[in-house]
C-alpha cells in the first residue's frame, strides 16, 4: 500500500536520513523545515501521514500536531511526533495534542516501517467512510463535519487480556480517572467466550504478548477476524525486547502497543487516543447510514422515495426484460384526500397516510416493493407476475383500504377511505417515465370511473368480485 508521507525537521540530515529510509520501502515523501512549512504543505499536498520532530524553533511539534487536529479538514491525518526525548511526560503531551504516536531519535527501522503501515491501512480506513459521507451529503442530508479529537472518552469498556494481577492492579487504577469499565481475563480462551456469548460490546482490548503458555500475536489475529470484534482496536503490552513481534502485531492489524515497565500517563494517553478513534469512526459510520437511509426513504411513512423508486425501477425493468418477465408497475392514489386535510385538519391527513402506506406494505408479496412517489400517491412495483396475480395484488390493495376503515384520532376513530389505482404490464424495454405515464393513464381513468377502482391498461375496470383474494390467502 503505497501513501504520500510528510516529513517534518528543522535539522536537513535528519529530513533526509528518514527520507531515503521511506523511499526505500517505495514510499512518496515529502519534506518540511519548519512548522510553518509543515502546516502549508499538510493544507496543500495532501499527505497521507505527518511524521512530524518535535523540537524545532519558532513553532515546535506540539504546535503544529495541535493545529492540524484542530482543523476539521486535516484532523484525521495521522501524525507521529519523532523526538529525542525518552521522557514520557513529552510522549503524553504529544497524545493529548492529538498525536497518534512516537518515534524515538534514533529510529528504530522496523518500528519506523511498522508504525507507518499501520497508520497508512488505517487512514485508507477512514478516508472511505469519509468519501462515503461526502456522498451522503451531496445526496441532500448535510452533516456537521467530524472531528476526532471532540469524541468523549469516559466510560470506555476495556477488554483486558492479561494473567499478571499486577498490571492488571495497574490498568484498573490508571483507566478509573476515566471511569472506563476493565474486563480482565487471564486468557485467550476466556476471551473469546465472553466475545461469543455476545453480552458486551468493547471500545478497546488489551493483549499481553507475554501470557503464560500462549501466543499474544495468535490471538491478536483470531480477535481481528472475528465479525464483533474487527472494529475494536487492540493494545499490545510486550517487553523491550519484542519490538519484532510489535511490529507483526501491528502488521496483522494492532493499532498500537504499551511496553513494561508500563507508564502510567502513557497507558491513559494512549488507551484514550484508540477509545476516540474508535468512538470516531463509529459516528462516521453511522451517520453514514442514517443519511442514505434518510436520503432514500420517506419520514413520514418509511417507504422507500421517490429518489430510490426511479434508480430502483430502472433496474427492475431491465432485470425484467433480461428474464423474460412480465413487470407490474401500479399506481395508488387517495380518494379526495384534500377533504380529509380540509375537514379534519393536517395532522389527521398525515395519520393516514402512514396508516394507507402500512397497509399496502402488509399486502405486497415479500419481493414486491412500495414507494412514496410524493403526496397521496404511491407506486408498487410487482415483478415477475402472471396477469392474474398482477390483477389480484391490485384488488387485494385496493380492498385492503376500501374495506377497512382508517384508525386516526377523528370522533368514532376512524375514518372511511377509498382510492384508486392504475396498473401496467410490461414486458420490453420502457423508460422509468414511459412506465410510470402509461400507469397514471389508469390512474386517471380510474378517477373518472368513479374511484375506488383498478384500471389496468388494456383491460379497463378490473372486476372485483373475480379477483378477491382473502387477506390471509397468499399471492404468490
Ligand atoms: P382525488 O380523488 O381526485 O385524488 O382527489 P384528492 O383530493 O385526493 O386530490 P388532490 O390532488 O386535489 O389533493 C391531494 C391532497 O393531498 C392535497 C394535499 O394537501 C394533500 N397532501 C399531499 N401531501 C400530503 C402530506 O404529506 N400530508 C397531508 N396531510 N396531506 C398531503
Ligand atoms: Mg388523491
Ligand atoms: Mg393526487
Amino acid at each position: 500500500m503505497s501513501a504520500r508521507i510528510l516529513v517534518v525537521d528543522d535539522i536537513l540530515p535528519n529530513v533526509k536520513l528518514l527520507e531515503a529510509k521511506l523511499m526505500a520501502e517505495y514510499y512518496e515523501v515529502i519534506t518540511a523545515q519548519s512548522g510553518a512549512e509543515a502546516l502549508e504543505k499538510v493544507a496543500s499536498e495532501n499527505p497521507d501521514i505527518i511524521l512530524l520532530d518535535v523540537m524545532m524553533p519558532e513553532m515546535d511539534g506540539f504546535e503544529v500536531c495541535k493545529r492540524i487536529k484542530d482543523d476539521v479538514n486535516t484532523a484525521h491525518l495521522p501524525v507521529v511526533m519523532v523526538t529525542a526525548l525518552t521522557d514520557t511526560e513529552d510522549k503524553v503531551r504529544g497524545l493529548e495534542a492529538g498525536a497518534d504516536d512516537f518515534l524515538s531519535k534514533p529510529i528504530n527501522d522496523v518500528a519506523l516501517m511498522a508504525r507507518v503501515r499501520s497508520l497508512v491501512r488505517l487512514k485508507m480506513a477512514t478516508d472511505e467512510w469519509r468519501a462515503r459521507e461526502n456522498t451522503a451529503n451531496q445526496l441532500g442530508v448535510m452533516e456537521e463535519a467530524s472531528h476526532a479529537m471532540a469524541e468523549p472518552v469516559e466510560n470506555a469498556r476495556v477488554l483486558l487480556i492479561e494473567n499478571k494481577d499486577y498490571e492488571v492492579d495497574k490498568f484498573k487504577q490508571v483507566l478509573d480517572v476515566d471511569k472506563d469499565i476493565i474486563i480482565d481475563v487471564p486468557n485467550g480462551m476466556d476471551a473469546m467466550k465472553l466475545i461469543r456469548e455476545g453480552e458486551q460490546d468493547f471500545d478497546v482490548v488489551v493483549v499481553s504478548l507475554n501470557l503464560e503458555g500462549e501466543d499474544g500475536l495468535r490471538l491478536s489475529s483470531h480477535l481481528k477476524s472475528n465479525e464483533r470484534m474487527r472494529n475494536v482496536p487492540i493494545v499490545m503490552v510486550a517487553e523491550e525486547g519484542d519490538m519484532e513481534r510489535i511490529a507483526r502485531g501491528l502488521e496483522i492489524g494492532a493499532h498500537d502497543y504499551l511496553l513494561r515497565p508500563i507508564d502510567r500517563n502513557e497507558l491513559l494517553a494512549r488507551v484514550r487516543t484508540q477509545v476516540r478513534r474508535k468512538r470516531f469512526q463509529e459516528r462516521l459510520r453511522s451517520s453514514y447510514e442514517i443519511s442514505l437511509s434518510m436520503a432514500l426513504t420517506d419520514s413520514l411513512t418509511g417507504l422507500y422515495n421517490r429518489r430510490y423508486l426511479d434508480v430502483h425501477l430502472a433496474k427492475m425493468i431491465e432485470t425484467n426484460v433480461e428474464n423474460q418477465k412480465k413487470l407490474c408497475v401500479l399506481l395508488a392514489d387517495i380518494d379526495k384526500f384534500k377533504s380529509v386535510n380540509d375537514t379534519y385538519g393536517h395532522n389527521v391527513g398525515d395519520e393516514v397516510l402512514k396508516v394507507f402506506a402500512q397497509r399496502l406494505k402488509d399486502n405486497i408479496r415479500s419481493f414486491d416493493l412500495v414507494a412514496r412517489q410524493g403526496g397521496e400517491e404511491f407506486v408498487a412495483i410487482l415483478p415477475d407476475v402472471t396477469d392474474d396475480i398482477a390483477y389480484r395484488v391490485s384488488e387485494r390493495l385496493r380492498a385492503s383500504i376500501a374495506d377497512e376503515p382508517i384508525p386516526c384520532s377523528v370522533e368514532g376513530g376512524a375514518l372511511p377511505i377509498t382510492s384508486s389505482f392504475g396498473g401496467v404490464l410490461i414486458e420490453g424495454p420502457v423508460t422509468v417515465q414511459e412506465a410510470l405515464e402509461r400507469a397514471d393513464q389508469g390512474l386517471y381513468a380510474a378517477k373518472e370511473g368513479g374511484r375506488n377502482q383498478v384500471v389496468f391498461e388494456g383491460v379497463g375496470k378490473l372486476d372485483q368480485d373475480k379477483y378477491r383474494t382473502e387477506a390471509s390467502e397468499e399471492i404468490e
